[in-house]
């Protein structure tokens, strides 16, 4: 602990949330350090198109993370690329150690760790993962061309996927287990008209069959939700888009949880079960669960934690009129 650096502020994550909440703490002279995690710029440095941030009509996902990541150093965040393998919040100040071997005190913690991909949990799916099981169209994708893939699930993300790999696959078939999707209407409307695209309705997969020398996928057996009869559909790819789950790993001993996994925090603000722990973004998120609504978030955690420490005496009191002006 010796070689601990402190901070006023430590945040953890580094998608919308997390840059924007280092944004609005640098401009309150709070000196903060992020710290970006396995995947600095979060979900959206695997994604293509974005058409929802406002102020701009299109712009490409990694590419708008870059532009919050510079906008923060600009501002001052000391931006750290490192891994929190272990936060203690059981004492004062908190003790964040990292993979580098790196030691963080600090006085208040915003935790914006994000969400991560879900999987159907089917050995098979688990057997194949790597070779020809993924949860990453932009990752992935590439290796299809002129292939056929299978995408399951029925939401944006879902519908994203199988709109990027039409780029590549000879087909695409999104296997749905309902009668409609949960997508946005536009999406859904690019998907149904697509000539690369059929969905499959009403059936879910409970086996993805392959080859192990080389190891690949060769296709997938197919229920159904209604009569659950089954059937085989020959692929080379599976993408698994069936939703996200929050990465509340490092806090789930310490912080009160709710609705399977998410940081609960005091409704209307981000404050957690332990005061000068604050949560946003997709962490605490399970309704919205969009890149604004996480910048929105990122932007409240640095307001209640500038609030919280200069209830401490960490920093000057921010004057209420002036906060409320931003
Ligand atoms: P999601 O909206 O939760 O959708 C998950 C989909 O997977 C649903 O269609 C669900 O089916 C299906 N599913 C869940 N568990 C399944 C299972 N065990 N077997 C088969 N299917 C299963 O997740 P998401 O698409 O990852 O999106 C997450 C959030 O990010 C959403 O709020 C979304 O709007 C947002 N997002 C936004 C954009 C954008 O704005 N462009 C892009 C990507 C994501 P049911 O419909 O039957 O429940």
């Amino acid at each position: 602990m010796s070689d601990a650096v402190h901070v006023k502020l430590l945040i953890v994550g580094s998608g919308p949330a997390g840059y924007t909440a280092a944004v609005y703490a640098a401009r309150a002279m709070l000196n903060p350090m992020l710290i970006q995690g396995m995947q600095p710029g979060g979900q959206l440095t695997i994604t293509t198109e974005v058409e929802n941030w406002p102020g701009e009509v299109e712009i490409q996902g990694p590419e708008l993370m870059a532009k919050m990541e510079a906008h923060a150093r600009a501002m001052g965040a000391d931006i750290v690329t490192d891994m929190v393998t272990k936060l203690d919040l059981g004492r004062r100040p908190f003790v964040a150690e990292c993979d580098s071997g790196r030691v963080v005190t600090a006085d208040a913690v915003i935790l914006a760790t994000g969400a991560q991909a879900r999987w159907l949990g089917l050995p098979s799916e688990e057997k194949f993962k790597g070779f020809g099981v993924s949860a990453c169209a932009t990752c992935d994708g590439f290796f299809y061309r002129d292939r056929q893939v299978v995408v399951i699930g029925g939401g944006n993300t879902a519908v994203e996927e199988a709109l990027f790999l039409t780029r590549f696959a000879s087909k695409v078939t999104l296997v749905h287990r309902r009668d409609s999707l949960r997508a946005e209407k536009i999406l859904q409307a690019r998907l149904l008209k697509h000539p690369k695209v059929e969905v499959i309705w009403n059936h879910e997969l409970t086996e993805v069959t392959g080859v192990e020398a080389p190891k690949g996928v060769s296709g997938v057996v197919l229920r159904s939700t209604l009569d659950g009869s089954t059937r085989m559909l020959a692929a080379d790819g599976v993408f698994v888009a069936i939703g996200h789950a929050p990465a509340s790993e490092l806090v789930k001993d310490q912080l009160e949880l709710h609705n399977g996994g998410y940081v609960k925090v005091e409704p209307g603000s981000t404050r957690t079960s332990i005061p000068g722990v604050f949560a946003a973004g997709d962490l605490t998120d399970h309704v919205y669960r969009q890149a604004v609504t996480s910048a929105g978030m990122g932007c409240m955690a640095a307001l209640d934690a500038e609030h919280y420490l200069a209830a401490l005496g960490e920093v000057e009191p921010a004057p209420q009129a002036v906060v409320a002006a931003i």
